[in-house]
């Protein structure tokens, strides 16, 4: 029983509807998988975000128990945010288990591996690494060793979210073809025991292109000339999957993972235009152009609450003694914030439509929150707007998204698949969560569950 060896494949952003369904017959290697393992949706993180997706499933932890609650994060005494790394990650990974256990292990593009650190084998940094002279392999030389194999290392595509996609789609394809060729290399070169890689490319390509892949997408335009992109580039993805799996070997059990899934983006709900509507924020003038809220602007002395927009809106209430012009008492925060969240629970866009809204505090949700929470997580109509942080614009929900041209959100379910390791074939399955990923590793090389983590063991 138990694997020997084995392959993780993150697919950063893999929606089942298009891996399962809509692009499956482009996909016959990952079907082959599929057909003869188990597979099924991979319930993702609270929040749905890479950052920090990947971590909740490689540490099996919460968001709230890493401090992590996006790419970037509140930092002490302030109200800006900073933008984290691999230097946020306090707790272990997978392969930090598997090490010690003496098994090599091979960490390749997992988000939040920039800096690289010391692992019992090779690590190459993920789509963070900041490029330059940073250094993005552990051991360092193995950076040189992969230069003269594939070239300059692409660690992202640059604007992705941007009008020129022929250029977008060229960079996306030329990334994920050297990812894979790395990994290639790596596990013919360096015998590891467990290799991972994550391939960011897909969820490029979603931002990108959904909007003419999609045609249920509200601004989808049937003849356009980019609709043949999404059986080309997921049978790109499963062609290398394929390869990979051949290089594996019949040993060797397979696992084909996404950290949340996609949906069509409608638009965006404007959270600060909403809650400046509201009375909670106040601006000391109203910005000259619409933009992102400049934090030099509120009237902080009368400003209740302010947000962070993304995915999801992070609400922060100004609480005297946490945030440095803090206006609500800290014996006030329980009653002003349940107020919020009640309004909030009946949000109406501007002219009086409801809009669905999921509010979450995070100290009722995660096991822990560590690190800096918001006051309020907020989900607008089930993920298909974004939140909006920008002001200016008058209106509360709006169609474009502040940050350029995009036609994605992320959503809750990615995919699952997994082959090997002694794991029985179990054909489709519900239920699977994105904190089963690490006990199932482990369980596959026959390795106890650490105490403390989530998640259930497919192997057994
Ligand atoms: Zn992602």
């Amino acid at each position: 029983m138990g694997a020997k060896r084995m392959i993780v494949i993150g697919l950063d952003c893999a929606p089942p509807r298009l891996v399962f369904d809509r692009y499956r017959h482009a996909m016959p290697n990952l079907s082959a998988l599929m057909d003869t393992g188990t597979w099924g949706s991979l319930r993702s993180s609270e929040p749905p975000i890479t950052v920090p997706a990947w971590t909740c499933m490689l540490s099996g932890r919460d968001a709230g128990e890493l401090g992590l609650y996006g790419f970037r994060n509140r930092v002490p005494h302030e109200t800006a945010l900073r933008l984290v790394d691999g230097g946020d990650v306090h707790v272990k990974r997978v392969w930090d288990w598997l090490g010690e256990q003496g098994f090599r292990v091979a960490p390749l593009f997992v988000p939040l591996t920039s800096p690289p650190t010391p692992v019992r084998g090779q690590m190459v940094s993920g789509f963070m690494w900041p490029g330059g002279d940073s250094p993005w392999c552990f051991p360092r030389e193995l950076e040189s060793e992969l230069v003269d194999r594939v070239g300059p290392y692409r660690a992202d595509v640059e604007s992705f979210r941007a009008e020129d996609l022929d250029r977008i789609y060229r960079d996306i394809v030329t990334m994920t073809k050297q990812h894979f060729e790395i990994a290639e290399q790596v596990w013919e070169a360096k015998q590891p025991d467990f290799m991972m890689m994550v391939e960011i490319g897909l969820d490029r390509f979603h931002h990108a292109f959904w909007r003419h892949i999609d045609p249920e997408h509200p601004r989808h335009e049937e003849h356009n000339p980019w609709k043949h992109l999404g059986p080309e580039y997921y049978g790109l993805l499963d062609e290398r999957i394929g390869r990979l799996c051949a290089a594996a070997g019949e040993d060797t059990a397979i696992m084909v993972v996404s950290d949340h899934g996609a949906r069509a983006m409608r638009g965006g709900f404007c959270i600060n235009e909403w809650l400046i509507g509201k009375g909670y924020l106040s601006l000391r003038e109203p910005p000259s152009t619409p933009g992102p809220l400049d934090h030099s602007l509120i009237d902080w002395q009368r400003t209740t609450a302010w947000a962070e927009g993304g995915y999801y809106a992070r609400v922060f209430l100004n609480v005297a003694g946490r945030e440095p012009t803090g206006a609500v008492a800290p014996s006030n925060v329980r009653a002003v914030r349940d107020e919020l969240r009640r309004e909030l629970e009946y949000a109406r866009d501007e002219r009086g439509e409801r809009v669905p809204v999921l509010v979450r505090a995070p100290e009722e949700y995660y096991r822990q929150t560590r690190g800096f929470p918001p006051d309020l997580m907020v989900y607008f109509d089930g993920l298909s707007l974004r939140a909006i942080g920008s002001v200016g614009g008058g209106r509360v929900v709006v169609e474009a998204n502040d940050g350029g041209p995009d036609g994605c959100n992320h959503d809750w379910d990615g995919v699952f698949v997994m082959r090997g390791g002694g794991a029985p074939a179990r054909g489709f399955v519900e239920g699977a969560e994105i904190y089963d990923v690490t006990p199932t590793i482990l369980g596959a090389f026959g390795l106890a569950r650490p105490p403390g983590i989530l998640g259930r063991d497919w192997t057994l």
